[in-house]
C-alpha cells in the first residue's frame, strides 16, 4: 500500500498525498503477477514514493491450467542470464530461487543411440558468468509471488483501461469472487505483465499482436522422477538416469520402424516433413515441491521436431504410435540407451497428456505511444522456448524495468506535491529507457531462439541428421564456426542489462 498518498476503500488515492508538503507518490498498476509483473512488484512495493497494486487474475493457490500437466505441473529452466540479473538487484530473491531449484550447469547433447556430440560446462566455457536454475513452475510461481506479498490483488483481472484528460489512468476490473465489475481511477503507468496473450497490449497499440508461425513444434511433459512403470530407480542408480539438462537426439528416423500397415507411412506431412528431422528431447531432473509436500522429484522432457511451415502440428504426430516412431534410431530397438529407452516408453505412453505448440513470435513493443502503458515479458516480447529465454528474458525486464522506474522516483524525492507533472514526466522517460535498453537484446534473443530449431532438419540433400547433428556440435564448441553461435550465446547470457542493487537488505 501506499506510502504517503494512501488508498481508500474504493481504491481511489486520497487527497492527504496532494499537499504542498508531501514528495509526490506515483500510483502504479501491475496487470498479471507472473515473472515480469510479480518480481517488478516486489521490487516497487518496497520503494517509499510508489504506490503499488498488481492485479491478478487467477486464484492465489493456482497457476495458469495450460502450464499444469495432469498430475505433476511442468518445469521451468532459469537461465544465467536471469539469474545474474536478478542478483544484482536483489540478492535475496535469486538465493530464495537457487533455494527451490537445482543448478543449471551445463548443455550437454547425445543420440539415442548413445553417440556423443557435445558437452559444455556453461562458466567454465566463458559462455556465462553464473550458473542457470532448474525448478518447478508452480514452486517458482509461489515464490515470485509469496515474496511480492500483499500487493497482489487476486482474482481480479484488469479489463481495460482508460487513459483520462488529466493523463491519468482509470482500470475496469473483473472480480471473479463476487462476479462484480469495478473501477479505480487515479494511476501514473499501466504495466502489462499479462503474459501472451496481453490485452492491455492490443488496446494500448490499437491492434492485436500479429504472430509470425514457424517450421518446428515443441512438446512438454513432466512425470514422476521413477521407472516408466512407476516403480522407483534401484537404490544403485541414486536419483536415477538423468540429472541436468540433456539434449537427446534421433538423427535416423525413419518410417520402417512404423508396422506395415499403419496409416502413418500414407501421412505425408508425417514422413515428408517429421521425419526429415531429427525429433530430440530436452530431459532434466527437477527436485521435488517445497510447498506442496505430496509432490515429489520430477523429470521434465520437452521435445522438438519439424512440421509444415506456418502450420498447424499433424494430428498424426502427436500419437503415441509417431512418438514410437520418432524416437526409435533406424539401427531399430537393439541400439537403443537405457535413457533413450526410457524416453521413448514415456512419450509413447503419455502421448496424448503432452504439451503442444508451435514455434511462434511477436513483434517487440515495451510501450504504447505516450508511454502510459509498459508491457513486459511475453506481452512486450513473446518468442518460441528454444533456449529456454521466455521466463529468463521476462525476469531480465521486470529488474530492468524496476531499476529505471524506480530510479525516475529517486530522482525527485527534493520535489513537492505541486512539482507531480516533473515527477510524471520522469516516469515517462524511464518507460521510454526501458524500451531503448532492451528491445534490441529481446528481438536478438527471439532471433536465436527461433534459429536454435533450425539444425533438427536434415542438411540439404541428406537421408539423415547426422550432417545437421555434426554441425550442431560444431557449433557450440568452435568460437570460429560460420553461425558464430558461440558468440550469439555469450551475448543472451552475458550480456544482460548492468544494474546496481535496489533496496539494501534490513
Ligand atoms: C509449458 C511451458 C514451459 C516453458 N518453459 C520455459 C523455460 O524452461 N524457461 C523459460 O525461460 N521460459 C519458459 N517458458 C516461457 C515462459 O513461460 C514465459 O515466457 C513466461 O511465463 C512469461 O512471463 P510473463 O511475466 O510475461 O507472464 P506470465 O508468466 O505468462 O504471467 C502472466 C500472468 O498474468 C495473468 N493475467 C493475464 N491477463 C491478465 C489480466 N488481464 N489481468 C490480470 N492478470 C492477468 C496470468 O494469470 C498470469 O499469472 C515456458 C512456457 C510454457 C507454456
Amino acid at each position: 500500500m501506499g506510502k504517503g498518498a494512501g488508498k481508500g476503500a474504493d481504491g481511489n488515492t486520497t487527497t492527504q498525498a496532494m499537499t504542498a508538503e508531501v514528495t509526490p507518490v506515483v500510483r502504479i498498476a501491475i496487470a498479471g503477477a507472473g515473472f515480469s509483473g510479480a518480481i517488478l512488484a516486489r521490487q516497487l512495493k518496497k520503494e517509499p514514493g510508489v504506490d503499488v497494486v498488481c492485479y491478478e487474475k487467477m486464484a492465489q493457490a493456482s497457476v495458469r491450467k495450460h502450464w499444469t500437466q495432469p498430475v505433476t505441473g511442468a518445469g521451468l529452466n532459469i537461465n544465467p542470464n536471469a539469474m545474474a540479473c536478478i542478483g544484482q538487484v536483489d540478492p535475496e530473491l535469486r538465493d530464495r530461487l537457487r533455494g527451490i531449484g537445482l543448478p543449471r550447469e551445463t548443455v550437454r547433447a547425445s543420440t539415442v543411440t548413445g553417440r556423443h556430440i557435445y558437452e559444455q560446462d556453461m562458466v567454465a566455457e566463458g559462455l556465462a558468468d553464473t550458473h542457470g536454475c532448474r525448478v518447478r513452475w508452480d514452486d517458482a510461481n509461489t515464490l515470485i509471488r509469496q515474496a511480492a506479498g500483499d500487493c497482489i490483488r487476486w482474482e481480479t483481472t484488469v479489463e481495460d483501461h482508460v487513459v483520462e484528460k488529466d493523463g491519468s489512468i482509470t482500470l475496469t476490473l473483473a472480480n471473479a469472487d463476487d462476479g462484480s465489475t469495478s473501477t479505480e481511477a487515479g494511476f501514473d503507468l499501466l504495466i502489462a505483465g499479462e503474459g501472451r496473450y496481453s490485452n492491455t497490449r492490443t488496446r494500448a497499440l490499437g491492434s492485436v499482436a500479429p504472430t509470425s508461425y514457424g517450421d518446428v513444434c515443441n512438446f512438454r511433459i513432466l512425470v514422476p522422477n521413477a521407472q516408466p512403470d512407476g516403480t522407483p530407480w534401484p537404490a544403485e542408480m541414486g536419483t536415477g538416469l538423468f540429472d541436468d539438462l540433456q539434449l537427446i537426439y534421433n538423427e535416423t528416423p525413419t518410417v520402417d520402424n512404423l508396422a506395415p500397415g499403419s496409416a502413418l507411412r500414407e501421412d505425408h506431412e508425417f514422413v515428408n516433413t517429421v521425419l526429415r528431422s531429427t525429433p530430440r528431447v530436452g530431459i532434466m531432473r527437477i527436485p521435488a515441491s517445497k510447498f506442496k509436500a505430496e509432490v515429489g522429484e520430477s523429470l521434465y522432457i520437452f521435445g522438438n521436431f519439424a512440421i509444415p511451415d506456418q502450420k498447424d502440428v499433424p494430428a498424426g504426430s502427436k500419437t503415441g504410435e509417431a512418438m514410437h516412431c520418432m524416437f526409435t534410431p533406424a539401427g531399430g530397438d537393439a541400439e537403443l540407451t537405457p535413457e533413450a529407452r526410457f524416453i521413448r516408453e514415456t512419450l509413447t505412453k503419455n502421448a496424448d497428456s503432452l504439451h503442444w505448440s508451435r514455434f511462434q513470435d511477436i513483434p517487440v513493443e515495451f510501450s504504447d505511444a505516450t508511454g502510459h502503458v509498459l508491457m513486459l515479458g511475453d506481452a512486450a516480447h513473446g518468442f518460441c522456448p528454444s533456449l529456454g529465454q521466455g521466463a529468463t528474458t521476462s525476469i531480465e525486464d521486470a529488474c530492468l524495468a524496476a531499476t529505471e522506474l524506480i530510479g525516475a522516483v529517486r530522482r525527485t524525492t527534493s520535489l513537492v506535491a505541486s512539482d507531480r507533472h516533473l515527477v510524471i514526466a520522469e516516469l515517462r522517460a524511464a518507460v521510454a529507457k526501458i524500451g531503448e535498453r532492451q528491445s534490441d537484446r529481446v528481438d536478438f534473443i527471439g532471433s536465436i531462439s527461433t534459429e536454435a530449431g533450425e539444425h533438427i532438419r536434415f542438411l540439404p540433400g541428406d537421408l539423415d541428421g547426422r550432417g545437421s547433428v555434426d554441425d550442431d556440435a560444431l557449433a557450440w564448441t568452435d568460437d570460429n564456426h560460420k553461425s558464430g553461435w558461440r558468440h550469439k550465446m555469450r551475448r543472451a547470457w552475458l550480456e544482460y542489462p548492468k544494474l546496481d542493487l535496489i533496496h539494501k537488505a534490513v
